[in-house]
């Protein structure tokens, strides 16, 4: 479909862009959702519907006070938002003015942050990861006229962690002329590396987290930005007003209680035991190669049959992601740790595979 009014309005910036193809909006059919790391469990939650007349609270406290006592931050050092790709938009759109400024990426990694900084005409400097998938210190440290440095630890689709000491010398380089975002959206799958601690240290420090993940809550659209009251401030300047509906605002009250908290843990202690088994099974299997680390509830490996595999994975309902379009990441695909019964099927499906392509493997 084609306008001419739309053709001429249309910002510059948006006219090579594509809509996001999200895991979701690729396939539409299938049974087996192993394919945008969500949790296989569905907790059950209430709700009251008697203030629905009502606007809901900006930063409603129940929230804002449960997820501060979770990540052992003071009040003042958090916003929620729709999702933590909201956290991602609006610190470009506050941080970053387009046609102006960069942001720093270093890819394989998450994609929203280029999705962000695109729709926003902001610039993107790349720096790759380094072989082992480790941070490449001094590329970062060499770049010039950035605002935001994004890094995901532990890092999507490589499920490799951020050491310490690397993430330090970005932290303390950038101490004046940048912020360093750290995406935690899985680190409870690696819960001891969290940065959310080390705020006071670090005044340029944001730390990303999501309930979408091990808290098993995607369908609610529910994340938090961590960082110093300065920077929580200025970003409460962009938000919308009314960006956490009422509904989601009561289930994640109860999502953050103790009970639901351990209950959380324990799923992701589930977790933890299905992906080093998955991980043991998918090494004995013909041409399989392990790739990166399994910090997260998801597992990179790579396949000759790459494209094959992921053909017939979907003729049967088996959803998994391809990742081989991401830099060094050719024939690799992405396995989300599912139940029990998804991970032993995922299993017997590729066995169904190879049998099938025998001597060919
Ligand atoms: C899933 C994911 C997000 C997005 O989380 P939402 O809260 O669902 O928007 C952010 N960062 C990374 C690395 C992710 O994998």
């Amino acid at each position: 479909m084609t306008s001419k009014l739309v053709d001429t309005l249309i910002n510059a910036n948006l006219v090579p862009l594509k809509p996001y193809e999200s895991a979701r909006r690729l396939f539409s059919g299938g049974q087996d959702w192993l394919n945008a790391n969500e949790s296989p469990f569905a907790n059950p939650y209430d709700i009251d519907s008697g203030n629905f007349n009502r606007y809901p609270s900006c930063q409603p406290h129940s929230v804002i006070n449960g997820y501060a006592d979770y990540a052992g931050v003071d009040k003042s050092q958090l916003i929620v938002t729709r999702g933590a790709d909201e956290g991602i938009e609006l610190l470009i759109r506050t941080f970053c003015t387009p046609g102006e400024d960069n942001i720093l990426i270093c890819p394989p990694t998450y994609g929203m942050y280029a999705i962000s900084a695109e729709t926003c005409d902001v610039g993107i400097k790349r720096v790759p990861l380094n072989d082992d998938f480790s941070l490449d210190v001094d590329g970062i440290c060499a770049t010039e006229s950035v605002n935001l440095v994004f890094i995901c630890a532990p890092n999507n689709p490589t499920g490799t962690q951020v050491s310490q000491a690397d993430l330090t010398a970005v932290l303390e380089h950038f101490a004046n002329t940048a912020l360093v975002v750290v995406d935690e959206a899985y680190i409870e799958f690696d819960i001891d590396n969290t940065w959310a601690t080390q705020l006071a240290a670090y005044p340029n420090l944001v730390v990303l987290r999501t309930l979408s993940k091990a808290f098993a809550l995607a369908g609610l659209r529910c994340g938090f930005t961590i960082a110093s009251e300065a920077i929580i401030q200025s970003l409460l300047k962009v938000i919308a007003p009314y960006p956490i509906p009422e509904p989601v605002a009561q289930i994640v009250a109860q999502a953050l209680t103790a009970e639901n908290i351990e209950r959380m843990q324990q799923q992701v202690a589930f977790l933890n035991e299905q992906r080093t088994t998955l991980q043991a099974e998918l090494a004995k299997r013909p041409g399989v190669a392990l790739v990166g680390d399994v910090k997260a509830n998801y597992i990179l490996f790579r396949h000759s049959h790459c494209a094959q595999i992921m053909q017939y994975l979907v003729s049967q309902g088996m959803l998994i992601r391809d990742q081989s379009k991401q830099l060094n990441l050719q024939d690799c695909l992405r396995v989300t740790i599912g139940s029990a019964e998804q991970n032993q099927r995922l299993l017997s499906l590729l066995d169904a595979y190879f049998e099938q392509a025998g001597a060919s493997l």
